[in-house]
């Protein structure tokens, strides 16, 4: 894939696509049968250099708008932040994923874009967002809280075998709001999917495609009553879940993490993960790391290094209560 492949996909995307009934670029809302009420959005390109599951977008806008998928009730496509998709960086301003908590003037052109999208993110029902790790990543993976059906949802969407969750008690990141977390607040539905490492790549595409399809599917069928969550997700392959068991910060500009550490990797009880020389990180437990985090030569390290994750058997049982 090239600039110029990314540029007829934008393209395509517009042409196939009716005009936002909200006015937003890059959003497609396809109407349906009228079966259902509720409103199903589909996120890609939150981050703008996660391009690789943007051909699944146009693939499915085109059958949505040729009707060779016809949902019995309202999808909605977004772009999140194709200008920053142009330039292939992550975000252009600001993290677009992060400035959903509209508490301050839309000083950047993320929280323009943010205040422009909040309509929609008003009205929907159940919201996905398809998102590409920053680093390496040994595999697929969902991330968000456990709240209400998520976990069923996530196993009938099936676009991922692993999962990190934790108890729901508010924010991703303190003081910053990414747009499931907007949704979620609004007491709706909202789940995160990684479908893989950033960039151009045929078989997330592909994977993309087929959880989205499943998805308005599923949702169909769910929400007209003509199956139930429960059926669904036993007939879907289980997830192995991951429990958010540290968050670890960099206590200082000299805190960094070792060079080469990817998504999942494993590590052992006391495992030093910080780079010879510097100051100490030691894993707290034994786990699998998740969101490793570098900064350029010459910057200070990313607030946040890494988190890790412990396996855990039954996120039902082990956050009731919570
Ligand atoms: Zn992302």
């Amino acid at each position: 894939m090239s600039e110029t492949d990314l540029a007829e996909l934008l393209a395509s995307f517009e042409r196939v696509c009716p005009p936002s009934p909200f006015g937003i670029p890059y959003h497609a809302q396809f109407a349906g049968s009228g079966r259902r009420k509720e409103h199903l959005l589909i996120g890609f390109i939150t981050h703008g250099n996660e391009r690789g599951t943007l051909p699944a977008a146009v693939r499915l806008a085109k059958e949505l708008a040729s009707g060779a998928i016809k949902p019995a009730g309202p999808v909605s496509l977004l772009l999140g932040n194709v200008a920053a998709c142009e330039r292939d960086v992550r975000f252009v301003e600001e993290d677009f994923n992060r400035v959903f908590t509209f508490d301050r003037p839309a000083d950047s052109l993320e929280r323009r874009r943010a205040e422009e999208v909040r309509p929609l993110l008003d009205d929907v029902d159940f919201f996905l967002d398809i998102h590409q790790t920053q680093t390496p990543t040994e595999s697929s993976f969902w991330t968000f809280p456990w709240i209400d059906d998520l976990g069923k949802w996530a196993r009938v969407i099936g676009a991922a075998p692993l999962g990190l969750t934790r108890k729901n008690q508010g924010a991703f990141s303190v003081g910053r709001c990414c747009l499931d977390e907007y949704v979620r607040a609004r007491g709706k539905l909202g789940l995160t999917a990684e479908m893989g490492e950033k960039g151009w790549d045929e078989t997330q595409a592909e994977e993309t495609y087929q959880s989205c399809a499943r998805l308005i599917s599923a949702y169909d069928a769910v929400m007209t009553g003509a199956s139930d969550l429960d059926s669904l997700a036993c007939e879907s392959n289980e997830i192995e879940w991951f429990e958010t068991r540290d968050v670890v910060p960099a206590e200082s500009s000299d805190h960094r993490l070792r060079e080469g550490v990817g998504n999942w990797q494993s590590v052992r009880e006391g495992e030093l993960l910080s780079p010879p020389g510097g100051p100490e990180i030691r894993a707290k437990e034994s786990g699998r790391i998740l969101f490793p985090k570098y900064a350029k030569p010459g910057d200070p390290p990313p607030p946040e290094l890494f988190r890790l994750g412990v396996a855990i058997d039954d996120p039902a049982r082990t956050f009731s209560g919570g």
